[in-house]
């Protein structure tokens, strides 16, 4: 048997996804910005999946844009708040995924003031710190923090930073790609500036992803061209993905995310009456993390710690972190953040809908078999 538990680094694409979009690809050969009839059909088919993921998160449609990726959107949030709206500082929390970790360190080479937000014991961004340092100066700031995090699960308090954000004019973007199909998003209830998500986390393809843009924070092209997605996203859409997307979207219903939760606890207590001494980063307050990702902490033995290669040997894959730094022998900065102890053995197990109980249930025993 083999057991894919790392649906946080990507999960494999929902057969009705697949379908609409060989269709596309068989039928639908029209570039979007032509006139014609066969530009027209693809045209009408982008603009009902913006309208989808608007209605989704409750934007305005002109306020959704897609991108190759949820990095290329991050890069593009980070450096045209900068470039485009005069933010000389941001304030990002010291979880972020690399994408933003690796800009917001250029943006400070190049001499923007970066401060980066410590967290707790579970990862969650401390909000007295954040609030502080929005108190202490009025240069114009963007605050960037995480919705989910990727390598933790836990869920990040946005209400509260948008409104924070807010009371102190500071621009707010959160990296939701390990939220969107899981957490409700109202763009209109929280004032949040800027938001990014990309398809290949909750079922869709790989290299398709979406921005959203508040009309009142408008900032220019990040990639320059043809001028396609309104101005905004230079570069022919990819039609068959951008369908994709949306069609993913909308296989994100109570039912599988209940389906989750069941296999999440499952996986759970089985690990905690099979494995003496494991504990799990969220034990303290499971209530703030998702449902598709638990952080088991091993303690270390011979088996647990080479863990990643002896499940993948079992037939389970899992990862050490996140999927950047899988397979690089080096406690990741998220890890770190939170204190993580260096004698423990870190594992992120993510699941999804697909997940079965029978592959749960293998993989209860496959790891119990590890310490024997
Ligand atoms: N942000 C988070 C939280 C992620 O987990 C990932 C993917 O690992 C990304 C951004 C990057 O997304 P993409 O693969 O679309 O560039």
């Amino acid at each position: 048997m083999r057991v894919y538990l790392d649906n946080a680094a990507t999960t494999p694409v929902h057969p009705e996804v697949v379908k609409v979009m060989t269709d596309v690809l068989s039928n639908v050969h029209g570039n979007p910005s032509s006139i014609h009839d066969a530009g027209r059909k693809a045209r009408t088919l982008v603009e009902e999946s913006r309208k989808y993921v608007a209605n989704m998160i409750n934007s305005s449609i002109g306020e959704v844009f897609f991108t190759s990726s949820a990095t290329e959107a991050n890069n593009m949030i980070l450096r045209m708040t900068v470039k485009n709206l005069g933010v000389e500082r941001i304030l990002v929390s010291s979880i972020e995924h690399p994408c933003v970790m690796r800009t917001v360190e250029e943006l400070a080479n190049e001499g923007i003031d970066v401060v980066y937000i410590p967290t707790n014991e579970v990862g969650r961004v401390d909000i007295d710190f954040l609030e502080n340092n929005l108190k202490q100066s009025d240069v114009k700031t963007l605050v960037s923090v995480m919705y989910v995090n990727n390598e933790l699960g836990v869920i990040q308090e946005i209400p509260r930073i948008a409104g924070l954000c807010k009371e102190y004019s500071a621009y707010f973007h959160t990296d939701a790609v390990q939220a969107i199909g899981k957490i409700k998003i109202d763009v209109q209830e929280t004032p949040i500036h800027f938001l990014s998500a990309s398809a290949h986390k909750f079922h869709g393809p790989k290299g398709i992803a979406f921005v959203y843009i508040n009309n009142d924070s408008q900032i220019k092209s990040f990639i320059t061209g043809g001028g396609q997605e309104r101005n905004m996203r230079s570069g022919t859409e990819n039609v068959s993905g951008i369908v994709g997307l949306s069609e993913a979207l909308k296989h994100y219903t109570e039912v599988e995310l209940k389906k989750i939760a069941v296999l999440k606890d499952r996986f759970k207590a089985g690990l905690k009456k099979g494995v003496p001494g494991i504990s799990f980063v969220e034990d303290k307050a499971p209530e703030l993390f998702v449902p598709s990702i638990l952080s088991a902490s091993f303690p270390s033995t011979p088996k647990s710690d080479l863990m990643t290669f002896n499940l993948d040997i079992s037939g389970i894959c899992a990862s050490a972190g996140s999927a950047c730094s899988s397979g690089v022998e080096k406690v990741s900065h998220v890890l770190s953040a939170i204190n993580f102890p260096s004698e423990r053995r870190a594992v992120r197990f993510s699941f999804s809908y697909m997940n079965t109980e029978e592959e749960i249930d293998y993989c209860i025993e496959k790891i119990t078999n590890m310490f024997d």
